[in-house]
């Protein structure tokens, strides 16, 4: 379409151009014109202007066209100076200012897009004809901010660390409901990871994480994303809708494997795909290059524990607008969590019986 306009232009601006010429040459052709009745009027012959404008003297001209410049730089400095002085005394941006957006969103591409293939050794690949990841790395978080709404969150941050105190209590709630739903991972010196994980899975996949890795001692693994609460896919699934954040797709709250404990993203997926797989972890291809999911026996509970949690944590906290705690990412639920606090709820997790107590 441009280049059919672009061509019907020039096409349509040429015979303009050679009228021109052409009208000038079959004039001159014609002699001298005769002369016209009427000359075109002019503009009226002006009043005739006062003599007295008198040249200034010259060594004034050459003063003043001098001194102008300088006097205009002089003034450029000095405000330079003071712009840099009210920098240096003004205080640090308020947390009530927009915050600026950590990663800056990658242009949409098809999520079938082969990854790119030249990333640097050890530079997590992250985004990249993701499936359903995308957290935004450590390095680019941005300090923590505070917002009233999960859903202001989603809209006005890029990390996922924006909920963080609500995600601890998720997990919290989670491990009273279900102790073996998220288990800690347990430290190893070639294990690294990312300042913004929840190094939680799954016991089994918890189990079989820790045991590729105490089989390949020298080899180091970073774990840019493990258990993801339902807030923080609730974040994540908003950026991959907008293609927000570097976010190009992901999987809606309460389907996401990161849920559940039994998903991996790892920075050096090659590495360790013969190790993981020997451990009942499957890569999920060229598509989420980072992604892997446990597929051994504790893969088979598919208990949304997280959204449970949260379900309890809201009735627990707004007793006369409760919903059902069946662990199910309903509409209702997905409501709420919009409008619940990322930084946490006033009634925390409570185990026990009042903690495992389905409402209503
Ligand atoms: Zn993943």
């Amino acid at each position: 379409m441009t280049n059919d306009r672009g061509t019907q232009a020039t096409v349509a601006d040429t015979p303009t151009n050679e009228e021109t010429p052409q009208a000038d040459a079959g004039q001159a052709a014609l002699g001298p014109t005769p002369a016209p009745g009427p000359v075109e009027p002019r503009r009226p012959a002006e009043p005739p202007r006062p003599p007295e404008r008198r040249p200034p003297p010259r060594g004034l001209v050459l003063a003043v066209a001098f001194l102008v410049p300088c006097v205009v730089i002089a003034l450029g400095v000095w405000s330079m100076i003071r712009a840099v002085e009210k920098s240096e005394t003004a205080p640090a941006p308020s947390a009530s200012e927009p915050p600026t957006p950590a990663a800056p969103a990658l242009a949409p591409a098809p999520a079938e897009q082969e990854p790119a293939p030249s990333l640097a050794p050890g530079q997590a690949p992250e985004f990249i004809g993701e499936t359903d990841d995308g957290e935004p790395s450590s390095e680019k978080r941005a300090p923590p901010k505070r917002y009233k709404t999960v859903h202001q969150a989603a809209t006005e941050s890029c990390s996922t660390e924006s909920v963080e105190g609500l995600s601890k209590q998720i997990i919290a709630q989670a491990r009273c409901i279900k102790p073996n739903a998220f288990v800690p991972l347990p430290p190893r010196k070639n294990l690294v990871v990312s300042s913004n994980v929840f190094p939680y899975l799954e016991l089994e996949a918890r189990n079989g994480l820790v045991r590729a890795l105490d089989a390949n001692p020298t080899k180091r693994m970073t774990l840019n994303s493990a258990l993801r609460t339902v807030a923080q896919q609730y974040l994540v699934s908003r950026w991959g809708a907008g293609k927000r954040c570097g976010v190009q797709l992901a999987t809606r709250p309460g389907q996401s494997n990161h849920e559940i404990g039994t998903a991996v993203d790892i920075a050096e997926p090659n590495q360790w795909k013969a190790a993981l797989a020997a451990q009942q972890f499957r890569w999920l291809g060229a598509s989420d290059r980072v992604h892997f999911d446990y597929k051994g026996a504790g893969s088979r509970s598919k208990s949304a524990t997280d959204v449970l949690a949260f379900q309890m944590l809201w009735n627990r906290n707004n007793p006369k607008d409760p919903i059902p705690a069946d662990g199910r990412y309903s509409a209702a639920t997905e409501q709420r969590l919009k409008k619940a606090p990322p930084a946490g709820f006033a009634k925390g997790p409570v185990c026990g019986k009042s903690g495992a107590k389905k409402r209503p």
